[in-house]
């Protein structure tokens, strides 16, 4: 049998609390959470809203599924202008039974810092689960918009704001052909 327990959002409530959950086959616990997070060490903090759920499969593990969402601010690989994207992740992680008991005798997991990262005794940590999953989604090379013109390589004129007069500066491997033309021509 399947029981919920339906948990009030709660601004800057970032972990999700398990304590029913590992000790009741069958149960889910959600919870609605909203938060700042920081993408990496030193990197840029984002607020991030977002659902999670702990269910208990079959007395064996704790399995934690949710969502976040959240803008973050990346800058245009070609004309370098700063843009707010939203991105949406989903997370997903789970953790034995025994592992919770273990934890909550101080003993060392066998699946280590994976494990201890994210779960403690009785909580999963939706800040790191956030973090995780909005991480992958960054674009490796971010655009403003999918045509984004760039910036002239000569004057660095934002070429989406504005066109500017140069031309590219003749290729000197095609004006040495030149006068070897020249010369066969006199
Ligand atoms: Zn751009
Ligand atoms: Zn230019």
């Amino acid at each position: 049998m399947v029981k919920h327990q339906k948990v009030q959002p709660a601004p800057h409530f970032v972990r999700l609390d398990l304590r029913k959950v590992i000790n009741h086959p069958g149960y889910v616990a959600f919870a609605k959470f909203e938060t700042d997070v920081q993408l990496w060490e030193d990197g840029q903090w984002v607020h991030v809203h977002g659902e999670a759920s702990g269910t208990n499969v079959d007395g064996r593990y704790v399995l934690v599924k949710g969502k976040v969402f959240a803008t973050v601010e990346l800058e245009c690989s070609r004309c370098l202008n700063v843009f707010e994207q939203e991105l949406e992740a989903n997370f997903e992680a789970e953790c034995d039974i025994r592992t919770f008991h273990m934890l909550a005798e101080g003993l060392t997991v066998d699946e280590g810092e994976e494990i201890t990262a994210i779960f403690d005794s009785n909580s999963a940590d939706l800040w790191e689960l956030s973090r995780q999953a909005l991480v992958v989604q960054l674009p490796m090379r971010p655009l403003c918009h999918e045509d984004c013109k760039g910036l002239c390589p000569y004057c660095g004129t934002n070429l989406n704001e504005k066109t500017c007069n140069c031309q590219p500066p003749a290729d000197p491997r095609w004006s040495a052909l030149e006068v070897l033309m020249q010369r066969f021509k006199s």
